[in-house]
């Protein structure tokens, strides 16, 4: 059955296989490749703020699902996030295709425009 829903329009580009978990050693912050000092640079580029949301609070040191490279500091729960995204744009681009055509919208219930556009 063809699709015109928005969220569903564009391929999931291929992820990475499932890497197998390291459970001999807990890995310790910073990692090589981002120093304390790196860390500590970013903190003062972002001012203290997480790299999505703004939050002054915690930030925990954001790393690629794919290279393991950092990226940046984040807070907990956007660094979950994209965690739980698998770091992927398009499912990050179709969550937002959801949130703003949700599928309820086509059979009359569900959040109203003014209510869906409150953050
Ligand atoms: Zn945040």
């Amino acid at each position: 059955m063809a699709t015109t829903d928005p969220w569903m329009s564009e391929p999931v580009e291929p992820l990475p296989p499932e890497k197998p978990r390291k459970r001999k050693k807990y890995r310790r912050y910073p990692r090589p490749e981002c120093t304390s000092e790196d860390r500590q640079t970013l903190r003062e580029l972002q001012q203290g703020r997480c790299g999505i949301c703004g939050a002054e609070e915690e930030l925990f040191t954001d790393h690629s699902y794919r290279t393991d490279k950092t990226r940046g500091l984040l807070c907990r729960q956007h660094n979950a996030a994209l965690g739980m995204f698998k770091d992927s744009p398009t499912l990050l681009k179709r969550a937002l295709a959801y949130l703003q055509n949700p599928p309820a919208k086509a059979l009359g219930f569900g959040e109203s425009e003014k209510e869906r556009m409150k953050e």
